[in-house]
């Protein structure tokens, strides 16, 4: 059985807690995009970590941990992870890496802190982790596949050297950089080939077989449904689908395997990086909620930058449901919400005096309005409570509402940010 865990938000939705959480009872945990620029915090009983490349099933000596093809595979990084977890105490995880993923070459990186220094105050707000130029070399057919490592040396050769005369017109005449020499280039690809020939494996074939005796396998996702290139919040986006759909593009496993979708959702909003976000927050108010939010703080995982803080947006979250194709809901951080005396959730934005339910594209996002109905807080820590009907009143039914906005059931309630901390509950609909 395949179980997607994907966000229906910006990111950060604590993906990694509840993959982390569920990889207990599964036996192949995998990412299948993105890279290494966005951060899935974990706290278990090994210590605090912030994964970037590694799938958040690292922690158990039964799992496999596979990086997918469709992953933006930085090889230093993905090794300075793992050594990272020994130093840690952590087992040495099992970890297995497609031999179709693609490399991120430092060129990439590169070319990204250029692209955002040249757009100054204009930019996306990138991490700088190479991600853009990565996958838009991925599908110019300009990128390398970690099987390419182990071909024919003087064919990767012709192709460095054709890369390099393409990369080299924007360093030398946009961004006025050093070119890069094909034999550089060359000795990088070698080094890595190297450091990642452990772990190269046909994991599409690896997939098949592990379906075949009935393995559970998660998909890991990375950042949220409105991150999403085609149907998120288009061009403030990243460069690989966030989307649960894409699991089995970028995992190599047939669509039809994938039987549950639990996308996460966050009980108030955040996000990084620019666009438009109708329930964002202001001043001390967001000062308050961000200080007070994830474990101890919403401050990126990867850049330590503050995220944008917001209300519950139901506009947006049944969208990013919608998307994925939820199944089911993992509902986290509610235990933050506990100072509020009431809650405002956003329930429909306003255009010209009108109120829509549907989220809309980029450009009519810009002007909606927040339309927002309050709930009464209720004024307790929560953490700690393991019984769903132990938790105060208020606090279930700001639950329920939530459920009846997004339409989809929500069976999982996380209230802390430990492994432990999460409640199982029964939905309504
Ligand atoms: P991901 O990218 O979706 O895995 O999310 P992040 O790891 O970037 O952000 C989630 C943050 O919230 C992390 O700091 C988690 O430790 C924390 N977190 C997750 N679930 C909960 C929860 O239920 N309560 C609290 N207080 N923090 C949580």
């Amino acid at each position: 059985m395949v179980r997607a865990i994907v966000g229906a938000n910006w990111g950060d939705e604590g993906k990694g807690k509840i993959t982390d959480m569920l990889a207990e009872k599964s036996d192949i945990i995998i990412r299948f995009q993105g890279g290494s620029n966005a951060g899935h915090t974990i706290i278990n009983n090994y210590g605090k970590f912030a994964l970037h490349l590694l799938p958040s099933g690292v922690f158990y000596d039964h799992t496999t941990s596979i990086i997918g093809n469709g992953v933006a595979l930085n090889i230093p990084y993905l090794l300075k992870e793992i050594k990272a977890l020994e130093e840690k105490g952590v087992p040495t995880p099992k970890i297995l890496v497609s031999d179709r993923a693609q490399i991120m070459m430092p060129y990439h990186m590169l070319l990204d802190a250029c692209e955002e220094a040249r757009l100054a105050g204009k930019s996306f707000g990138s991490t700088k982790s190479g991600i853009a130029p990565f996958y838009s070399d991925k599908y110019a057919k300009i990128g390398f596949q970690v099987s390419e490592l182990f071909g024919c040396p003087d064919e990767l050769m012709d192709k460095v050297k054709n890369v390099c005369v393409l990369k080299n017109v924007l360093l030398e005449n946009l961004y006025h950089q050093p070119p890069l020499v094909p034999d550089e280039v060359f000795a990088t690809l070698m080094e890595y080939k190297d450091m990642i020939a452990p772990y190269v494996c046909d994991t599409s074939a690896y997939l098949h077989e592990a379906l075949k005796e009935g393995k559970n396998i998660l998909l890991e996702g990375q950042l949220g449904s409105l991150k999403d290139p085609d149907h998120g919040i288009y061009p403030m986006v990243t460069s690989s689908s966030t989307l649960a759909a894409y699991g089995a593009i970028g995992a190599g496993i047939p669509p039809y395997e994938i039987k549950n979708i639990t996308t996460v959702v966050k009980a108030y909003s955040s996000a990084v990086g620019a666009g438009a976000f109708v329930s964002e927050i202001f001043g001390d108010e967001a000062n308050e909620l961000r200080n007070r939010g994830g474990d101890g703080g919403e401050y990126g995982a990867t850049t330590g930058r503050p995220r944008r803080m917001g209300w519950f947006d139901a506009v947006a979250s049944r969208y990013g449901c919608r998307v994925q194709g939820a199944t089911e809901v993992a509902l986290t951080v509610l235990d933050v919400l506990g100072y509020l005396d009431e809650i405002p959730i956003c329930v429909g934005y306003e255009y010209d005096g009108k109120v829509e339910k549907e989220f809309p594209t980029t450009a009519k996002l810009e002007y909606a309005k927040p339309v927002y109905k309050k709930l009464p807080g209720w004024k307790c820590d929560i953490r700690g409570i393991r019984n769903y009907e132990e938790l105060p009143e208020n606090c279930r039914n700001y639950i329920d509402e939530i459920e009846k906005e997004i339409g989809v059931p929500i069976t999982l309630v996380s209230n802390g940010p430990g492994r432990s901390e999460v409640i199982e509950r029964k939905p309504l609909i």
